[in-house]
């Protein structure tokens, strides 16, 4: 019955099925109304406009500097709060159920910040969401240029606060930094302390990257891992072994690292659209990965800076040339890989089922 219905109509549809989320990052959820007013209270007089114009960086160099610029005015634990409460209304509004958060604790301890402190205000602040069915898990993300010394202290306070809702460690930046080998032992410790793991790999790096995140880091599903499409090798592997991968079109648009695979040989300086080195939807290996039989879902990662929602995601699958059947697998499959005891997960399915049907998607 899917196939009979027409793009709009599916789109519409769509809108109203439950939804899971496994790969957005906190910090990358933050408007330029809330940056304005975080700006503001520390003495920065921005305007909306000019904290869009950072945002609209179109390379991977530009991206990380936004980042670590918007993050500059996250400095209490009630800056947290309130981005928090801003991202819960977000994902209400995309009618998401569940999610799992990325919080970049890295950085936080670059800024000398309490993290247990924070980390409390960011619950607190989610909690009332709570109630209105919006169910949240967290990640704690080192950033891979900082090093395996600041990893460890990551990985630690995950460790730490694994008992009030921390389920994964994971680790972000700029994987061409350093090889995954360095970070061995912290995800061996992460992993004895009931922690799942996670890697951002395979986004700017080739195949070898995601290789190496699942083999010598044990992850457990990836962040990007666009470039298995490159390895004939690899994908029947992750099938194989369930590894899934956190894929997110429009973020690789952005950064520029779905046109660094393609080798537009400019993308790592200007991937802006029209400048000639830029990537296309229709370019995106999502398909291939897919239809390899890797466990895929999709993502905003960081909706405000990219302009996206995970609305938006679900109809650039359809500009992808998926069917409606084969996007509600994968809509339903983000329940399945998140990270969540067997009964939960099949709650949430059942769920999602029941709501899909009387649409005319089932
Ligand atoms: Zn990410």
């Amino acid at each position: 019955m899917a196939q009979q219905l027409s793009l709009q109509s599916w789109a519409a549809r769509f809108q109203l099925l439950p939804k899971a989320e496994l790969h957005l990052h906190l910090e990358g959820t933050m408007e330029p109304a809330t940056v304005v007013a975080l700006a503001g209270k520390y003495g920065d007089l921005l305007t909306e406009g000019a904290v869009a114009a950072r945002y609209a960086a179109r390379d991977f160099p530009a991206f990380i500097e936004a980042y670590k610029w918007v993050t500059s005015y996250l400095r209490a634990p009630a800056d947290y709060a309130l981005v928090a409460r801003r991202m819960c209304e977000q994902l209400l509004a995309q009618n998401v159920v569940y999610a799992e958060i990325t919080l970049s604790v890295g950085v936080m301890l670059l800024r000398k910040q309490d993290v247990a402190a924070n980390f409390a205000a960011i619950c607190e602040a989610a909690a009332p969401y709570q109630h209105r069915g919006l169910r949240l898990q967290w990640i704690f993300d080192a950033v891979r240029q900082f090093g395996p010394a600041a990893a460890w202290e990551v990985a630690r306070c995950a460790a730490d606060l694994r008992g009030a809702g921390v389920i994964a460690f994971g680790m972000g930046g700029d994987e061409l930094a350093l090889p995954a080998a360095q970070f061995r032992d912290v995800y061996e410790y992460a992993a004895a302390h009931g922690l799942h793991r996670l890697v951002h790999a395979g986004e700017i790096g080739g195949p070898d990257s995601v290789r190496d995140a699942v083999e010598i880091l044990g992850a457990e599903r990836i962040g990007h891992g666009i470039a298995s499409a490159a390895d004939p090798a690899l994908m029947p592997l992750l099938a194989a072994r369930s590894i899934g991968l956190e894929l997110c079109p429009t973020s690789n648009l952005c950064t520029g690292a779905l046109a660094r695979h393609l080798g537009r040989p400019n993308a790592h300086t200007d991937a802006r659209p029209d400048s000639g080195n830029d990537a296309r939807l229709a370019e995106h290996p999502l398909p291939r990965l897919f239809r390899a039989g890797i466990p895929i879902s999709i993502s905003t990662d960081d909706p405000a800076m990219f302009g996206t929602t995970l609305n938006a995601e679900y109809g650039a699958l359809e500009q992808m040339g998926l069917s409606g059947e084969e996007i509600l697998r994968i809509s339903e499959g983000a329940f399945r890989g998140a990270f969540l005891p067997l009964e939960d997960k099949m709650a949430f399915v059942k769920s999602f089922r029941a709501q899909a049907a009387p649409l005319g998607l089932l």
